[in-house]
């Protein structure tokens, strides 16, 4: 026994050396693909790094958490980023003196000046809690990616609705994953990554969109197939369109809804 042990060392240390040159032991059929594919890769680590091109770099302001290169569509100072969506008129909701702004029933919805296709959205907005609505009546508004597809906002704190009506989904469409609003009443926050659709020469759908949201950093839409306009009545629509402006809805049902920090960062 005595004599076999250097042996077992050695062998051991052969074992551990495989491993980390990443030729984990085969059988005898896998060793067949694992050695062809072995033949084509690297063996250096320097063969798989690159150092250009740089990342741009992105400071994050220490106040607000907006990132450097974000367009800030709505800092609460005014509404020189939006327009009246009916007849591209100023807008006509409250501006609020703590940095918010609260929709104005009846106004109509409001939309950004500029267009955007694929984006990274921050949107804080706050339900009313004077609001005796319910089901669809109840703090219902909705920002719409494109002017189109609408991320619904609704209270859903003790009040049911069709689930692919509720806050967080893509109305009509996709319910989201869970419910993760907050109370009644306080500030929710919706992190959102959108891809618009794209469409070919003939104007049909080559790729639909998609889009991936968090409701106060909860994952709710995990890469959500958009599958065209969010219809209250009919079926989605998938009419060829470029850029398009952020929209916020109107219910026309006082809902109060409020909305403050808004930003994207073009992607
Ligand atoms: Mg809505």
């Amino acid at each position: 026994m005595r004599n076999i042990f250097p042996l077992l060392v050695v062998v051991f240390l052969a074992s551990c050396e495989d491993v980390k040159k990443g030729q984990p032991q085969q059988s005898t059929e896998q060793t067949t693909v694992t050695e062809t594919i072995t033949e084509k890769e690297p063996t250096t680590p320097e063969q798989t790094e690159y150092y250009s091109p740089k990342p741009p770099v992105v400071s994050i302001n220490p106040e607000t958490g907006i990132p450097s290169d974000a367009i800030i569509l709505f800092d609460g100072s005014n509404f020189e980023q939006w327009v009246s969506t009916n007849d591209s008129t100023e807008v006509k909701w409250d501006l609020n003196s703590d940095g918010s702004m609260t929709v104005k029933d009846q106004t109509g919805n409001i939309q950004t000046k500029r267009n955007f296709g694929d984006i990274q959205l921050h949107v804080e907005w706050r339900s009313n809690p004077d609001s005796k609505g319910s089901n669809q009546s109840k703090s219902n508004s909705g920002i719409f990616l494109q002017g189109k597809y609408e991320l619904q906002v609704l209270d859903n704190n003790d009040n049911d609705t069709y689930v692919n009506g509720q806050v967080g989904s893509i109305y009509k469409q996709t319910p989201p994953l869970v419910h993760a609003a907050l109370p009644t009443g306080q500030w929710n926050r919706y992190d959102v990554v959108y891809h618009a659709p794209e469409f070919d020469s003939n104007g049909d759908k080559a790729k639909s969109g998609n889009i991936t949201v968090f409701l106060n950093g909860v994952l709710i839409q995990d890469n959500t197939e958009i599958k065209g306009t969010t219809e209250y009545i009919g079926w989605p629509k998938n009419e060829a369109h470029g850029d398009g402006p952020l929209m916020l809805q109107d219910h026309g049902d006082k809902s109060g809804v409020s909305y403050r920090n808004i930003w994207v960062r073009e992607l």
